[in-house]
């Protein structure tokens, strides 16, 4: 490892800024001291990425799959190197490396196979009606298109699924654009390390010269140069709520405005209905105690708020809740910043009006070590608060009591958007609240019955998004393959001859893929 900065392929170090990256469990600074690049940089590698947009945009789906298939094999060629840097740049266990690893490969490796089937072009071909009346219709043929070089953001809490060859990067190569990442200042070497992966799979693959390049920045400088740059058509982001919304604004004044994709933080309601709490309150109780724990609560979809009836068995409920998270084992926190500002975020919450502390897990043995917190307060205040509905990134729930189920329709009613929302019932809670599922599919981009939020699969159906403030579009979805399209635009040609036409829309179908031909879907 160098420290550099990719303008491409080529390592740049022209800043004299620099930054170590630092072990959260044991506090020791990690070697190399990496370069802050230097806005010139910055706009070098955009332009090197706008460059390379012409040639990689050209590339068949088969080339572009085997690009996205040899990163993977590339990543997984690192070995072990790989996963001693992610875990001491991250505190992460070696355990969930070897997982976030066979998760970045696997999609990588599905996305390959998605491109080639062409599904996701949505190809339409409308032929020519040249006898209607009053007027002849032309020929029509439509088909996504890649968008032009994506700027990429990924986040401190996944250094592989969500960050240099993660979901964003992964999609947007799918989908045709060229990538320019910003790396994260919190896992710079495993950044650099998977970035010399894929700058190897394009070499052998035969991409252009900044089909990929990655600048590295503690400071907001290096993402807004990015995002600020005219060779920069989409941003992908994975953050908190504070860097995606800057980003998002950045883009919406640029001269020439730019799609920003920014999956940011959510609190994951979880409503616990009376059939369920009556029939199997403690066995829900305790997993929840798990998924607020799991990973020291540092996931995007971790639940942050519990919505139950104040009731006996909402009581009980909330007792064995306590007993867990009381016994709950302090973890470290990925970084000393968000161990701070997981402390600063809880004591901000503990001060609001009617908030009591519940329970608190085992006390922190070391440094950075985050404890598990239960907090309660009933919905009067919740409703009276909207603070209270925003992300404490850590271990921690909040639970709120509802006096009747015309007040937890209140609550459900008055949240903004999250990324999920599950509700626990029996067969006859689930009729009879219907009205509560209908109030959250306007809320959440997932719905869950009967399970928790934490675990994201990588499919076909998946849709890890949802409304404002979870993501800035909540059109879409930043994991599984209705991802790659955020990163494409539909390009319709008029009239065109066959030879003229790219193949995908040919009328003898030379790649077979799936179209709509004249209203049906056929190959
Ligand atoms: P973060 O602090 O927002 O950082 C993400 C990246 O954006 C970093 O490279 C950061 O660089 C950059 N950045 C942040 N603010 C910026 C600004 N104003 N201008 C330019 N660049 C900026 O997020 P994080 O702490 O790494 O990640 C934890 C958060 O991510 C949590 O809130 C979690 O819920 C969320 N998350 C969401 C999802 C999802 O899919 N929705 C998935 C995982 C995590 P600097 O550090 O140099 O500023």
């Amino acid at each position: 490892m160098n420290g550099t900065n990719f303008i491409g392929k080529t390592p740049s170090a022209k800043g004299s800024t620099t930054f170590h990256a630092t072990n959260p469990a044991t506090g020791e600074q990690l070697q190399p001291a990496y370069h802050e690049a230097t806005l010139d940089e910055v706009a070098n590698a955009a332009q090197k990425a706008a460059e390379a947009f012409q040639v990689y945009r050209k590339k068949s789906a088969v080339e572009k799959a085997q690009f996205l298939e040899a990163i993977a094999d590339e990543i997984m060629a690192l070995g072990d190197k790989l996963g001693q840097r992610y875990c001491a740049e991250s505190g992460l266990a070696e355990a969930r490396f070897q997982g976030e690893r066979a998760r970045t490969v696997f999609q990588l490796r599905f996305y390959a196979q998605h491109i080639r089937e062409g599904f996701w072009l949505d190809a339409r071909i409308d032929p020519p009606l040249p006898d209607r009346q009053p007027l002849p219709r032309p020929d029509l043929r439509s088909m996504h298109q890649a968008i032009g070089p994506v700027g990429v953001f990924g986040a401190s809490n996944f250094p592989l699924a969500y960050s240099v060859a993660g979901g964003d990067t992964a999609t947007a190569l799918a989908a045709g654009c060229t990538v320019l990442v910003k790396a994260h200042p919190a896992h710079p070497g495993t950044c650099e390390l998977v970035a010399s992966a894929i700058l190897k799979a394009a070499e052998k693959t035969g991409m252009p010269d900044g089909v990929f390049g990655m600048v590295h920045g503690t400071s907001t400088a290096v993402g807004m140069g990015i995002v600020q740059h005219p060779a920069i058509k989409a941003v992908g982001f994975t953050g908190s709520f504070r860097g995606g919304k800057a980003l998002f604004d950045a883009a919406a004044q640029r001269p020439e405005p730019i799609p920003v994709y920014a999956e940011m933080g959510s609190t994951n309601p979880v409503f616990i209905l009376p059939g369920a709490l009556r029939q199997n309150g403690s066995d829900i109780a305790k997993g929840l105690a798990a998924s607020v724990t799991l990973g020291v609560g540092q996931f995007c979809t971790s639940p942050g708020l519990t919505i139950i009836e104040k009731s006996g068995e909402g009581s009980s409920f909330l007792n064995v809740l306590s007993q867990n998270i009381g016994a709950a084992a302090p973890g470290t926190m990925l970084t000393e910043g968000i161990h701070h500002a997981y402390l600063q975020g809880l004591a901000a919450m503990s001060q609001q009006p009617g908030v009591k502390e519940l329970a608190k897990g085992q006390s922190a043995k070391a440094a950075n070590q985050g404890e598990a917190h239960l907090l309660g307060v009933n919905a009067t205040n919740f409703l009276a608060n909207k603070k209270l509905e925003e992300e404490v990134f850590g271990p921690s729930t909040l639970a709120i009591q509802t006096g009747s189920k015309e007040e937890l329709l209140k609550v459900a009613k008055s949240l903004g958007g999250h990324l999920t929302a599950s509700v626990f019932g029996s067969p006859a809670d689930l009729e009879e609240y219907r009205d509560l599922i209908d109030l959250l599919a306007q809320k959440a981009g997932r719905l869950i019955i009967n399970g928790y939020p934490t675990g994201v699969e990588v499919s076909h159906a998946m849709v890890h998004g949802g409304p404002f403030p979870a993501t800035t579009d909540s059109r879409t979805t930043s994991v599984g393959t209705a991802a790659i399209t955020r990163f494409s635009r539909p390009v319709c040609y008029q009239n065109f001859p066959q030879s003229l036409l790219p193949d995908e829309l040919k009328d003898d179908n030379p790649l077979n893929i799936w179209r709509l031909w004249d209203g049906s879907w056929t190959k």
